[in-house]
């Protein structure tokens, strides 16, 4: 059975954190047990620094905007929500927004995730448990096999699921009502959705990277909920190697509270949060120990590019999944390497920026047929 998170509405507008684990006190009118319990990418400090107000949602101006219209028109129409697809890479806020949506409406939620649910029969007791303009979020919603996904088309379109009971001879089809609701589905690769069900979602967003200023009110706003003391120019220094993203951020936050509490007197100062960071193997554009490795399997084993993002996985033994969700498009983004039809090269920034020459021959060529597709990961 799919795991499963309904959030009942509570009036608790903040949540209420344990300044020391990190961990979200749940109030007991809120019953939450989260998709990603064991997921290691999403920490359980995750919930517990998640804005819960649209008001508290940092950056993505326009998006937000555009979902302020959205929830403005349902309320006035009292009608749910059209379905909405936020697209982006890992950590940038599309749990968050769609966290924050319900609780905007004062409905319910309810979370699963594309890998979960194998068959219709898993996502069935979701389709019926959604209350009339509910939310139901799947992430990783380009996961969801064949067969789910066709079992959803009718209940995004019309709400209303066709079960076959039995079969051969005997089979017969029921149509079941449902509650008109809302779907939000979260893909860190929209490419990989197929026409119909992207056609399916009438609002689509798309998250793009946090700003240095925009990361760094997030630390500091962080860093308050988690009653620590940050100055100013740590805040910085962590939004500054944060990859533009705010899990991250977070992530870096709380490692650099662990230093201060181990090696200083508990505050986060410029000095503690370079340390911290340093003794993590972040540079200074954010790179980690994969980032790096990745860069230079493409050099030495590949002389520069161009090489297929397959052989690179292959080579350094990890999914290509990995690379493409969570290590190429901030690469990219810091213009680092490039795609091109003919695969993944190094940047002359990229070499400079490993402290390395590139050999003549190896000139990265900015051919005409080179398309920088950036946003192609998307
Ligand atoms: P995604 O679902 O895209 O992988 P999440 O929504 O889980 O990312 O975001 C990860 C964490 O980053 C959240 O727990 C939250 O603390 C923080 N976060 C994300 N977006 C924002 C934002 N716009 N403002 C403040 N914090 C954010």
């Amino acid at each position: 059975m799919a795991r499963e998170t309904t959030i009942r509405q509570s009036n608790d507008d903040d949540a209420d954190v344990d300044p020391r684990s990190g961990k979200i006190r749940v109030p007991p009118d809120m019953s939450l047990q989260s998709a990603f319990d064991d997921n290691e990418e999403q920490p359980e400090f995750d919930e517990a620094l998640r804005p819960s107000k649209l008001s508290d949602v940092i950056g993505q101006t326009a998006v937000v905007e555009r979902i302020r219209i959205l929830l403005e028109a349902a309320r006035k129409r009292e009608q749910p929500l059209g379905h909405l697809l936020f697209d982006g890479p890992p950590g940038l806020g599309k749990t968050t927004l769609a966290s924050v949506i319900p609780r905007e409406l004062g409905t319910d939620f309810q979370i699963t995730a594309g890998p979960s649910l194998s068959a219709p029969k898993d996502l069935l007791p979701y389709l019926t448990n959604a209350g009339k303009g509910s939310v139901l979020f799947i992430d990783e919603i380009h996961r969801l096999p064949p067969a789910v996904e066709e079992f959803m088309y009718p209940a995004m379109e019309d709400f209303r699921v066709d079960i076959t009971l039995g079969d051969g001879l005997n089979a017969r089809t029921i149509n079941m009502q449902l509650q008109p609701f809302t779907v939000i589905g979260a893909t860190t690769r929209s490419g990989m959705l197929t026409a119909p069900l992207r056609d399916r979602f009438v609002n689509r967003e798309h998250l793009s990277f946090y700003t240095l200023e925009e990361l760094t009110t997030i630390v500091c706003r962080n860093a308050r909920k988690l009653r620590t003391e940050i100055t100013e120019d740590a805040a910085r220094e962590i939004a500054l190697r944060s990859r533009g993203t705010p899990r991250k951020a977070n992530n870096w936050l709380l490692w650099a509270r662990d230093y201060a509490d181990a090696r200083g007197n508990g505050k986060i100062s410029f000095d503690i949060a370079k340390k911290a960071l340093k003794m993590k193997g972040v540079d200074n554009r954010g790179l980690e120990e994969l980032d790096r490795q990745y860069l230079e399997t493409i050099i030495t084993v590949f002389g520069g590019g161009p090489a297929g993002v397959q052989a690179i996985a292959h080579t350094m033994n990890i999914p290509s999944d990995t690379l493409e969700d969570e290590i190429e498009p901030y690469l990219l983004r810091e213009g680092l390497i490039q795609r091109s039809p003919r695969g993944r090269m190094i940047t002359a920034e990229a070499w400079k920026h490993l402290g390395q020459k590139p050999p003549k021959s190896k000139q990265i060529e900015r051919d005409e047929d080179d398309v920088d597709s950036r946003g192609q990961l998307f």
